[in-house]
């Protein structure tokens, strides 16, 4: 009899769903959710999909595909995955489109200011001129044939911490599409993919969108969505005291500071997570009037926009499935 019973207590441990898992990798904290649809096998594929794209596309890890062509400005071409010039392609296509203030050649000046590391500095005048003038992103030659990028100048540099995230959970996705799992909330740090829908009935999801001003966790409101990333750039994600100073880490290829418009946040909601996360950046960048011109004209892209005066302005398709539940702020036009 005993044998028999412990065989069923561990083949009911066996069969109840693993719960939501987390790791550390791409810089963050990332949870996937499968509910009850999970199993340790699906959970390992995504997490080691999750490492393999910040093997290749980390700036500072040396000897990844995204270093070594780092170290091989105004030198040569490398070779790298395809999924790095994947990546660096539509990261070029938001440069092209923001006109430069998302801008993947940006490490230079990221570098200096070392925000989000141990130890952030104010640069000297100096050296932000100096980073500046090595970002240029019509400096970047990818090759396809070849299969190979060559940053034109010496100095130069890459970073795609902008867009990575969300290169990854569209990743995340489609291991989940061809698992045929129905539904999960794919969490790399605040960057979301609502995959699917929260119940068989079709109930959207709803989402946090984070107050900028408060403790993270807090919300200042709520989106309903179904089959879709969300993704949030501002000022409080990252950022570093100096000096008693705060400074965030979007920065100005203008001028090389941190970007001061009046914004604290811009929230993107979108199909393809990769084009949430190039634009949350982008349009941040940006600023309102501009970025919200760039979001216009992305089919199936959508902003929220969080201001410093707590006003809230977003697109129409943004605001239907918005509810803001925090009175401090308020939905203008
Ligand atoms: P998070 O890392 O919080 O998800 P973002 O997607 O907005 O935030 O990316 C910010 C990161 O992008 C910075 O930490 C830096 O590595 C890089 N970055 C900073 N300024 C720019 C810029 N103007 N264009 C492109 N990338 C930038
Ligand atoms: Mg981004």
């Amino acid at each position: 009899m005993m044998p028999w019973l412990l065989m069923c207590l561990g083949l009911t441990a066996c069969l109840k769903p693993p719960p939501a898992q987390s790791e550390f990798v791409l810089g963050t904290v990332c949870t996937i959710n499968l509910y009850e649809q999970g199993s340790a096998r699906i959970y390992d594929a995504i997490f080691s999909r999750l490492h393999e794209i910040e093997q290749t596309m980390s700036a500072s890890l040396a000897g990844a595909p995204l270093d070594r062509i780092n170290q091989n400005a105004g030198i040569a071409p490398v070779p790298v995955p395809a999924d790095l010039i994947a990546v660096l392609d539509t990261a070029l296509g938001y440069a092209e489109l923001s006109d430069g203030a998302f801008d993947p050649t940006v490490y230079p000046l990221v570098k200096r200011w070392a925000i989000g590391s141990e130890d952030p500095h104010l640069p000297q005048e100096a050296e932000i001129q100096e980073a500046l003038s090595l970002i240029n992103w019509r400096d970047v030659v990818i090759d396809r044939e070849a299969a190979t990028v060559f940053l034109r100048r010496s100095g130069m540099a890459l970073d795609l911490g902008a867009i990575a995230k969300g290169y990854a959970a569209d990743e995340a996705a489609r291991l989940l599409q061809n698992a045929r799992i129905k539904r999960a909330i794919i969490d790399l740090g605040g960057n979301i993919f609502a995959y699917g829908t929260k119940q068989e009935s079709g109930l959207p999801w709803r989402i946090g969108i984070q107050n900028p001003l408060d403790t993270r966790g807090t919300y200042l409101g709520i989106l309903a969505v179904r089959h879709k990333s969300i993704v949030t750039s501002g000022v409080y994600e990252r950022y570093a005291e100096i000096n008693g100073q705060r400074y965030h880490h979007i920065l100005s290829t203008r001028d090389g500071y941190p970007v001061r418009n009046g914004l604290l946040s811009v929230t993107i909601i979108a199909d393809r997570s990769i084009d949430a996360d190039g634009l949350s950046t982008a349009a941040f960048a940006l600023g309102y009037e501009q970025g919200r011109t760039l979001v216009e004209a992305i089919d199936q892209a959508e902003a929220i926009f969080v201001f410093e005066d707590k006003r809230i302005r977003g697109t129409p398709g943004a605001l239907a499935g918005f509810t803001l539940n925090d009175t401090q702020f308020n939905l203008a036009e």
